[in-house]
């Protein structure tokens, strides 16, 4: 979709911080991060809610959620996947958010970008 922030983020349009890429699913992070790591994981293919996608390319985006999380070494994190305006949806292109909960004692590993 032409106008989609993160279908040009895809294209290579806007550039982005990436964490992983196959055909059908791409990683990187955030722009405006709630905690140092904090990724997103979206599907290439354009969806604008989670109904749009189908159940393969959901296991497929949960894998690299779950590699995301490990690689980052964040032993705490939440999942987050707003769906809809009203639940605070601001990309109409379906995203999970992967936001690490660092404590003091708990690094997030080594090769994340520090700013
Ligand atoms: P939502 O509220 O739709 O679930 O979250 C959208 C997320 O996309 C926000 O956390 C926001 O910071 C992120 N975001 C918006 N525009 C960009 C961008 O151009 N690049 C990156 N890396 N993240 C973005």
């Amino acid at each position: 979709m032409s106008s989609c922030i993160f279908c040009k983020i895809i294209k290579g349009e806007i550039p982005s911080m990436k964490l992983f890429e196959s055909e059908k699913t791409l990683a990187f992070l955030d722009i405006m991060p709630l905690s140092k790591g904090h990724s997103l994981i979206i599907p290439k293919h354009h969806g604008g809610r989670l109904t749009d996608i189908p159940d393969d390319q959901l296991v497929e985006i949960l894998s690299v959620v779950k590699r995301i999380a490990t690689a980052s070494g964040a032993e705490n994190y939440n999942i987050l996947q707003n769906n809809g305006r009203l639940a605070h949806q601001v990309v109409d292109h379906v995203h999970f958010h992967m936001i690490p909960k660092p404590n003091e004692t708990e690094g997030l590993g080594i090769g994340w970008p520090t700013s």
